[in-house]
This record gives structure tokens, C-alpha cells and sequence, in this order.
């Protein structure tokens, strides 16, 4: 017993220290990522439920270290948030939407609104709003095409700040969604209070539709109606299968999102197969 106790004694400092280098790593590599290039913006579709045309996108970030390949943005923003860089880098993301979005007007296809998320630390910033306004203004850019994302939970945490925030995001011109609605645990009054535009519904519900489902079905429909009820739009996110995008535009969900519509994939592509042909 003694020696199984040290065998997974050690086998757990071992994995802990990994993690801490790994962790180590991806920390110095972000301090050069935008320099280098090595950050980019990814864009997947959200596609307006009935007409099937394409109404936005959300732009994901995405990271190719050169040692450890590829690093899945939950990782690295939970990195930056420790390591302090999450401003910085939250303010590239900002900018280079802002870029992609400029680039594509001036070459004269259509414009949709591009979403950004936006992490708990990064909302809790207090300068947050300005900077927002200044890095969209330096841009040229109009700020209703930006609309920013925030989990029901980085919402709810803090709701009457919530409030404040997103009143002032309103004033300058921003659209605000709700991300992974239905995981947390929402004051009705605040989600009425807040104002925002659309209601993205946590794909725990929208995969939970194909194995029977009637009680997923039973949820969706009621936080369509509770969001319509509010003047908002709901998006469901993370539809993977025909099934689930019929089902979904029944229940009246005005857009969808997820990989049976349509990839995250680099700007080029996502213009090419995507913008062009979009009606404008
Ligand atoms: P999220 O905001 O909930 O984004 C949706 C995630 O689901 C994305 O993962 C997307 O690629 C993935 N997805 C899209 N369609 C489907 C589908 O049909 N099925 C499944 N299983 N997944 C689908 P990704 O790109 O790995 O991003 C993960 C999370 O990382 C995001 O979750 C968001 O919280 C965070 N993130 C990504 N980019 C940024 C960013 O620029 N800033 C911040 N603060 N967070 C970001
Ligand atoms: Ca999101
Ligand atoms: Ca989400
Ligand atoms: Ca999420």
C-alpha cells in the first residue's frame, strides 16, 4: 500500500510539474505571439435560422507555438489571465477584428457583425469600455458591427456592475450577447435589465436534442420564449447535425452556429466560402 501510495505520489508530481512548465512555456511564448505573427483570428458563420443567410461570425482566437504546436484558446487565455497579458492581448483581438473588418469593406463585400468574446478578467477591467471605443474609432470602424460576448456566468457574477458596463457599452454603439446561457444560474430581473441582443444557447442543450431529447427540447423552447419575451435573439451554438438544425428552426431559434453549418476557419477561406455569394 505504502509503495502504491508513493508510485501515485509521484506520478501526480510529475504531471504537476509538466503542467507547470507547459503553463511556463505558453507564458513566454504570448509575451512575442503578436509580434511574431503566430496570433490569428479564426471566423465561423452564425446563419439566421429560417433563410439559412449568413448574419455574423464569430471571430476565435488561435495559436500555433512553435515547440508545442497548436495551444486551444480556454488554455492560453487562462494563461494570460494568470500572467497578467490578457489586456493586451484582449486589445490585439479587438484590433485585429477591427482590421479584418475594414479590410473586407473596403474591398467591397458585405458587412456582418463579427462577435468577440470577451474573458472574466478582461471584464472586469476598468478601462475597459474606452479602450473598446478608442481601438474601434483608431480603426475606422463602426461599433454596431461589433458585438461582444460574455458568459452567463462572468454576467451574473457581478450583475449591477453587468448593468452599469453594459449600459455604457450600449451608449457608444457596442451589441452585447450572452454566451453558454443555461449553464449558470440567471436573475430573470438582471437578464431584463441588461439589454442585450441575443441569448447564445449553451450546446450542452443543443447536442442533448439528438438523444431523445425531449427534455432538451422542452429547455430550448422555453428560453426562446423567455428571450423573445425580452426583445432578444437566440442563437443556438455547437449544431453538429441536420436533426438538430431542423428541430431548432421549428422551435422558432433565430440563428444557428456550429460545425454542420460551418467550420471556424482563417479569414481567406472564410471569405472565399462564406462572404462571397453572401447577399449583401
Ligand atoms: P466559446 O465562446 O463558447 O466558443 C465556441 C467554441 O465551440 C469554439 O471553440 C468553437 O470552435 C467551438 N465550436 C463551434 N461549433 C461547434 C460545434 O458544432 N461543436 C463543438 N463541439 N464545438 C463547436 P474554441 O475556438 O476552441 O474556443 C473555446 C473557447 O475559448 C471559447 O468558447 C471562448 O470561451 C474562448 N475563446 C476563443 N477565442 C477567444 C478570444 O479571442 N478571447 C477570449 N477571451 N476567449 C476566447
Ligand atoms: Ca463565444
Ligand atoms: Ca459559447
Ligand atoms: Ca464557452
Amino acid at each position: 500500500a505504502k509503495q502504491c501510495g508513493r508510485n501515485g505520489y509521484s506520478i501526480y508530481d510529475t504531471s504537476m510539474r509538466q503542467r507547470a512548465e507547459r503553463a511556463l512555456t505558453i507564458q513566454r511564448g504570448l509575451l512575442t505571439a503578436i509580434e511574431d505573427g503566430s496570433l490569428s483570428l479564426h471566423f465561423q458563420s452564425k446563419y439566421d435560422a429560417r433563410t439559412g443567410a449568413i448574419v455574423g461570425a464569430e471571430a476565435l482566437a488561435r495559436w500555433t507555438h512553435p515547440e508545442l504546436g497548436a495551444v486551444p484558446p480556454m488554455e492560453f487565455i487562462a494563461v494570460a489571465e494568470r500572467s497578467g497579458q490578457i489586456g493586451r492581448i484582449g486589445e490585439w483581438v479587438i484590433r485585429e477584428a477591427c482590421r479584418q473588418i475594414e479590410d473586407w469593406r473596403e474591398r467591397g463585400l458585405p458587412p456582418i457583425r463579427i462577435a468577440i468574446n470577451l474573458s472574466p478578467l478582461q471584464l472586469n477591467q476598468p478601462g475597459l469600455v474606452d479602450t473598446a471605443a478608442r481601438i474601434v474609432a483608431e480603426a475606422g470602424s463602426d461599433p454596431s458591427l461589433i458585438m461582444f460576448e460574455v458568459t452567463e456566468s462572468m454576467a451574473m457574477e457581478n450583475a449591477e456592475r453587468t448593468t452599469l458596463m453594459l449600459q455604457n457599452f450600449r451608449t457608444r454603439g457596442f451589441e452585447f450577447a450572452i454566451d453558454d446561457f443555461g449553464t449558470g444560474y440567471s436573475s430573470l430581473a438582471y437578464l431584463q435589465k441588461f439589454q442585450v441582443r441575443q441569448l447564445k444557447i449553451d450546446r450542452f442543450f443543443i447536442q442533448a436534442l439528438d438523444e431523445g431529447g425531449t427534455e432538451a427540447r422542452a429547455i430550448i423552447a422555453a428560453i426562446i420564449e423567455l428571450a423573445h419575451t425580452l426583445a432578444m435573439e437566440v442563437v443556438a451554438e455547437g449544431v453538429e447535425t441536420a436533426t438538430q438544425a431542423e428541430l431548432l428552426r421549428t422551435l422558432g431559434c433565430d440563428q444557428v452556429q456550429g460545425y454542420y453549418l460551418s467550420l471556424p476557419m482563417p479569414p481567406d477561406e472564410f471569405e472565399r466560402r462564406c462572404l462571397l455569394g453572401a447577399p449583401v
